[in-house]
């Protein structure tokens, strides 16, 4: 039987993951089978298994699936357990690993790709879902100094720093009291919020120093709103959500295939025909 992978989320049509799959197997010489399959939350269970009975060995979870995913593996690395959700799933032998690659994934890409030094940073993380679950340890684990999460929810981004207990680094704050938070060095959008057409980032400008780097973890259309603000708030760098997008696959194809594939030349078409307005530093 061929060894299968897929990326499962609802909708899927839009994922570019069988694509950057695809571009590291031709690049590494593996013949890949590589799938997007669309499953609601409801039908997720009976797919994934429907998937290992057919030769499925290793999947990407995305959204709404993650959380729903995590329930459904049996073993996690430290850091999945730390998010409570995956997006990298390994078959081994008759039940699901977990992994989540976001966090490293936006570390890699701005270390990397951008080359910032994030050590001794003050951090905004606005947002306290999977992905923000999965950036928080991530950022912190690079050597930023100290962490603000605030979310629409409080509730949620509360959760989020009990999950970390460090609370001298990892604070949650009230998103009504932005205006009182200080100045940051990196402000990290993790919200879906730029994906309503509408959305509007009215933040304010006492959130931003010389020194600030803005980040989306969006792309395309959905970053738009973020970036326009950070601009307009004269942040020193905008990046948004592409690099991250290829890093964290990379580190997904990394586990599967046991070799780190090269991220410059996917992320550079990537960003010509995807992104090529987004914000660049
Ligand atoms: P979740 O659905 O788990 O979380 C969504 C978050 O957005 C929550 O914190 C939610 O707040 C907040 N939110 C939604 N709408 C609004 C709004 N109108 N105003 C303020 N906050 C809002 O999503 P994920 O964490 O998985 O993903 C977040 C975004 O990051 C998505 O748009 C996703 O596409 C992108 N992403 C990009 C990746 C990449 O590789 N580039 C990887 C992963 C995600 P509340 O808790 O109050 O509902």
């Amino acid at each position: 039987m061929t060894a299968r992978y897929a990326v499962f989320g609802q909708p899927i049509a839009h994922s570019q993951s069988p694509h950057i799959h695809a571009a590291f197997a031709r690049q590494e010489g593996i013949a890949l089978d590589y799938r997007a399959i669309e499953a609601s939350p409801a039908g997720f269970t009976a797919a994934l298994e429907a998937f290992a009975a057919d030769g499925g060995v290793g999947a990407n979870i995305t959204a709404p699936l993650k959380e729903a995913a995590f329930a459904l593996c049996q073993t996690f690395t430290s850091r999945a357990k730390l998010a409570g959700s995956v997006n990298t799933l390994l078959r081994k032998g008759d039940y699901w690993h977990g992994d989540t690659t976001d966090g490293i994934g936006l570390v890699r890409d701005l270390t990397e790709r951008h080359e910032l030094d994030l050590r001794g940073r003050r951090v905004l993380l606005l947002g306290a879902g999977g992905s923000a679950r999965s950036v928080a340890p991530a950022l912190l684990d690079a050597g930023i100094r100290e962490l603000v999460v605030v979310n629409r929810t409080t509730e949620r981004a509360d959760a989020l720093v009990d999950a970390i207990g460090e609370p001298g680094r990892a604070l949650s704050r009230y998103w009504d009291d932005l205006r009182d938070l200080g100045d940051f060095e990196l402000i990290v959008n993790a919200t879906s919020a730029g994906r309503d057409r509408e959305a509007k980032f009215e933040l304010p400008l006492s959130l931003v120093n010389s020194m600030t780097t803005a980040v989306d973890l969006n792309y395309g259309d959905a970053a738009i709103a973020f970036l326009a603000w950070a601009r307009a708030a004269q942040c020193r760098n905008t990046v948004d959500g592409l690099g991250m997008l290829v890093e964290q696959a990379a580190a997904s194809f990394q586990q599967w295939h046991e070799v780190r594939p090269q991220t410059d030349a996917v992320y550079a078409e990537l960003r010509t025909t995807l992104a090529p307005l987004a914000g660049q530093d």
